[in-house]
């Protein structure tokens, strides 16, 4: 399914005690909001009108509908009346899609002069909602609570934010990952439970010989390589004179691509320990997979593979890249001290801050042909790096705020793409507090995204979440992860 094909459902809730007119109007205003919201701009996604549930029977069979729905990414439900909430309970302990309490009501402001029983009647959402709340808190329904008034850009623009973390959400139980071979050896973070995975986020991770990838790459026509490389010649500046070594590139993303839509798969993963009949590590072709919107994580990493995909997903039609990461080495001259994040290759173009340039150069590993890839510097900007890991029984997604920079240096002699920033609060304690977490040196970088687009996935997820921000301290991250352990071992 095409993530644009996505939909959300506005979901009203009232009671029949107040008489026909009443609910035609709750059902005409429910329309309008829906419609005006929709049109605004600032919702990636449409928010349907699905209409005004006034019984048990009518909101079991919503949920049942949105459930079985595969464009349906999420419900958001108001109250515009009172809807007594025991009438909620078997829908709600049914539904499995993302699900947000829209705290608004219809009219702004109290209406001095016309206020009278009736209105209060018609208008009650303040009360309305406080009972729906409760009765998510008594189930424990993982949901996002979003309060303000309904035609306010900033309140919409949160509805959006929310938007892409239930679509994140949904497209993750869409996600097929193909491994060429396993993970890198010996390494630990790359590993993780694939059942668990599938039972919380809905992949699928399997895997595939690196001999039919050989097999498809030898298939690749003369023709289709042309066609390609006319296509680079357009994106990239050509800087190496090794055309041979960009045309075997072009021939593993054209083969790689015909496997993967073979598979419906959106994400892959491959390791330099395992490519038996290659004559390359996959560098530009890969670069250029992740600019077409796949997920992919090195050295056989699945979890951060799967992840950029639906971060990319979350991401739509959002300014500024996202894509596969990996912390490098630091810049610790004091008072400026900066991360520089790349990879022996594969860094997505879409973070990009100019044209990139197409080179070819050896590798140190691997013992295969130098590759050709895409080189250039990360663009300044606000900026988060995600990464999720398993601690054994539960996962646990960290992420943190960072500001890319524009590189200090040249680093004429770097042959690969690379980007620098300042983790916050600072580098340091950044670096402290990541490592405290745990987290992987695979990431995923965004600067689409923010942490609370995060978060609300997280939530949805049902998984552990540690947002490393301007205000992380120490001390406080301890605890917290502390608590939180205890906290998730109770809940597994
Ligand atoms: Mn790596």
């Amino acid at each position: 399914m095409d993530v644009r094909n996505y939909k959300f459902w506005f979901v009203v809730g009232s009671q029949t005690l107040y008489g026909q007119e009443v609910l035609d109007t709750v059902d005409a205003r429910g329309r309008e909001m829906a419609d005006k919201m929709t049109k605004s701009g600032n919702l990636p996604w449409p928010l349907e009108y699905k209409g005004t549930v006034k019984s048990n029977d009518e909101i079991l069979s919503i949920v049942t509908e949105a459930n079985t729905s595969p464009e349906c990414a999420g419900l958001v439900v108001w109250m515009h009346t009172f809807s007594p909430s025991k009438m909620w309970i078997n829908g709600l302990v049914n539904l499995q899609k993302p699900y947000c309490h829209f705290a608004t009501q219809y009219n702004r402001t109290i209406p001095n002069e016309e206020i009278d029983m009736d209105f209060m009647n018609l208008n009650q959402a303040a009360h309305g909602d406080r009972e729906h709340g409760f009765i998510a808190a008594r189930l424990r329904n993982r949901r996002k609570i979003i309060a303000g008034y309904w035609e306010d850009e900033d309140v919409q623009i949160r509805l959006g934010n929310w938007m892409r973390s239930a679509v994140g959400a949904c497209f993750s139980k869409q996600v097929k990952v193909m491994r060429f071979g396993d993970n890198m050896r010996e390494v630990a973070v790359t590993e993780g439970d694939k059942v668990e995975a599938q039972i919380k986020f809905g992949w699928q991770v399997n895997t595939w010989p690196v001999g039919e990838l050989v097999e498809y790459i030898n298939k690749v026509t003369a023709q289709e390589v042309d066609e390609l490389i006319k296509e680079y010649a357009e994106l990239y500046v050509l800087n190496t004179d090794d055309i041979e070594s960009v045309r075997y590139q072009a021939k593993c993303e054209i083969a790689i691509k015909k496997m993967l839509e073979r598979e419906n798969c959106v994400a892959f993963t491959n390791t330099f320990e395992d490519l038996h009949g290659m004559e390359q590590l996959p560098g530009l072709a890969t670069q250029r997979l992740l600019a077409q919107g796949y997920g992919y994580g090195a050295e056989g990493d699945w979890k951060t593979s799967a992840l950029t995909a639906i971060m990319k997903a979350m991401a739509t039609g959002l300014e500024g890249g996202t894509g596969f990461m990996e912390d490098y080495t630091y810049d610790l001259t004091k008072g400026n001290e900066l991360s520089l994040g790349a990879h022996m290759l594969e860094v997505c173009p879409t973070l990009a801050g100019h044209k990139p340039r197409i080179e070819v150069h050896p590798l140190g590993i691997g013992g295969k042909n130098p590759p050709a890839r895409l080189v250039f510097e990360g663009k300044p900007g606000k900026a988060i790096v995600a990464t999720l890991i398993d601690l054994g029984g539960r996962f646990r997604l960290i992420c943190q705020d960072i500001e890319c920079v524009k590189p200090i240096y040249q680093m004429p002699n770097l042959p690969v793409a690379r980007v620098m920033w300042k983790p916050l609060p600072d580098l340091l304690t950044g670096v402290e507090a990541w490592i405290l977490a745990g987290g992987a040196h695979h990431t995923v970088l965004s600067y689409a995204l923010n942490a609370e687009h995060m978060e609300d996935l997280a939530e949805i997820w049902g998984i552990e979440f540690v947002h490393i921000s301007k205000d992380t301290d120490i001390k406080s991250l301890k605890n917290e992860l502390f608590l939180k352990d205890l906290a998730w071992k109770l809940q597994v």
